[in-house]
């Protein structure tokens, strides 16, 4: 077999910023190169490990010819009902709330939910705690580390660093919780909110959509991902989604039918739990939220 020439330049690289099929690609001095992508079915996303070489073309300075295995990706379905991957290689899902905007926990348990499917952690974080402190007490007694931190108090951030140092974890919560500003509080000389996604070219620029990873001094890497500000898993069956809620499991081996979906089957046992106080109504609530979402997507899945 003849040896490809560019063989020698190519080199391996990380996604740190994903727009279509452009990504920006960092070498392991942290250098950025604009790049595209060898054939048409390299999909990039944040946080995607990859083999890049240098090369000249319309779009920047590289090309990525591969995209090596993922170890997780989080996924939602998008408006077809197919699957959408918005970042990949993370640890931990990081869901911040605050007191303002009024929190939405039954995203924040979709979230959770998609921490437990992907099989990575989670943390739910409070901000804003110089208005008021949430009470995250009913995570924490899931297992769930929670922090409470404001992003206007940079003294007291170090909870949160910790929960970030030496992870790879995507920030996720509601508009208006604080993400860009506990960002730019953490990240010295960062303007998360005016960076831009340049094509290379000096024309176009990419802001709305692209997920872009951080690198915090404390070795952690965080992906702000402004695109999933509302959030449903893909489509899973109900006996699997179960297993997002992670209190439901002992309370599911009680069930009469090992198929239970714990609507409205007889002898349910995570209903059983809900009435003595094993299980929280509002979970429950989420759960059955998730349900008529996801069945709305794929109602095969939950006739
Ligand atoms: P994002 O949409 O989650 O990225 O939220 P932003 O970082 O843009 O913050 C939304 C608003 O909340 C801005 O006006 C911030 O100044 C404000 N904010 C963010 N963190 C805090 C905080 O810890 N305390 C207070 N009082 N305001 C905050
Ligand atoms: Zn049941």
């Amino acid at each position: 077999m003849k040896a490809d020439p560019n063989n020698e330049s190519i080199s391996s690289g990380r996604v740190v910023a994903a727009h279509g099929r452009h990504a920006v690609v960092e070498d392991h001095a942290h250098n950025r190169y604009h790049c595209a992508m060898k054939g048409r079915r390299l999909r990039p996303v944040c946080a995607d490990e990859v083999r890049w070489r240098l090369e000249q073309t319309d779009v920047g300075d590289g090309v990525v010819v591969e995209i090596l295995p993922r170890r997780t990706e989080l996924a939602r379905p998008d408006r077809r009902g197919r699957t959408e991957v918005i970042a990949s290689n993370m640890s931990q899902i990081v869901v911040v709330i605050a007191p303002q905007p009024e929190p939405d926990y039954s995203l924040v348990d979709r979230y959770l939910v998609a921490a437990e499917l992907v099989g990575v952690s989670a943390a739910v974080v409070g901000n804003k705690s110089d208005i008021a402190t949430l009470n995250l007490a009913g995570f924490a007694a899931l297992g769930y580390l929670t922090v409470t931190v404001s992003a206007c108090q940079p003294d007291g951030l170090a909870p949160l660093m910790d929960l970030l140092s030496g992870q790879t974890s995507i920030l996720v919560g509601q508009s208006g919780v604080g993400k860009s500003s506990l960002l730019n509080a953490m990240i010295p000389g960062l303007d998360s909110r005016t960076q831009t996604l340049s094509d290379g070219s000096g024309e176009g620029r990419h802001t709305t959509t692209a997920s872009i990873l951080h690198h915090l001094g404390n070795g952690g890497e965080v992906i702000d991902s402004p695109g999933v500000r509302d959030y449903a898993p893909p489509p899973v069956s109900a006996r699997q989604l179960a297993t997002g809620f992670i209190e439901f499991a002992e309370a599911a081996s009680q069930c009469r039918f090992a198929d239970c979906r714990h609507l409205a089957e007889p002898d349910c046992g995570v209903k059983a739990a809900l009435e003595h106080g094993g299980i929280s109504r509002r979970r429950y609530e989420s759960y059955c939220h998730l349900v008529e979402r996801l069945a709305a997507i794929d109602p095969d899945n939950y006739s």
